[in-house]
C-alpha cells in the first residue's frame, strides 16, 4: 500500500482541493490573465500578486512522455509512465497516462484529464482521446 502524498507548498492547496473534487483549477493572474503553474505568489509576466483560481477543461496534447522500467519508489512499481501535457489553456502539467498507450510515439496525441483514486487520494491522469 502506497504512502506517497503530494508535497504541499504555500500556494498549492486550492489546486489539490480542486483535484480532490474532480476538476482541475489553476491559478490565473488577475493582472494580465497568465496562468501561474506551478502556483506561486507572484506573476512571472507582470509581477502582480493578485490571482484567481480558474477551472481548466482538461483537454490537451502530449508534449513528452517516458516509461520508467526501474523502481525508484515503492509506491510506483515499474513499469509506469509520466507524461507532460500541454493543456489547451497553455500550462504544461505532469501526469500519468491511463488506458492503452498508443503505438509508437505518444507525442502529439490528444488527451483528456480524468480523475482517478490512488491510495485514497484523487489525482488527475490523462487518457488518449484521439484515434492516433
Ligand atoms: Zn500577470
Amino acid at each position: 500500500m502506497g504512502k506517497t502524498q503530494p508535497v504541499m507548498a504555500l500556494d498549492d492547496r486550492p489546486m489539490w482541493d480542486s483535484i480532490a473534487e474532480g476538476a482541475l483549477k489553476l491559478q490565473k493572474c488577475s493582472g494580465c490573465g497568465a496562468f501561474r503553474y506551478p502556483p506561486g505568489p507572484i506573476c512571472a509576466e507582470c509581477l502582480s500578486m493578485e490571482s484567481e483560481w480558474v477551472a481548466v477543461d482538461g483537454g490537451g496534447n502530449v508534449l513528452s512522455w517516458v516509461v520508467f522500467h526501474r523502481k525508484y519508489f515503492d509506491d510506483f512499481p515499474p513499469p509506469y509512465n509520466a507524461v507532460a501535457v500541454r493543456l489547451d489553456e497553455g500550462p504544461i502539467v505532469m501526469t500519468n497516462l491511463i488506458g492503452d498507450p498508443p503505438e509508437g510515439s505518444w507525442i502529439g496525441h490528444r488527451v483528456q484529464l480524468n480523475y482517478v483514486d490512488h491510495d485514497g487520494r484523487r489525482q488527475h491522469a490523462a487518457r488518449i482521446v484521439d484515434a492516433g
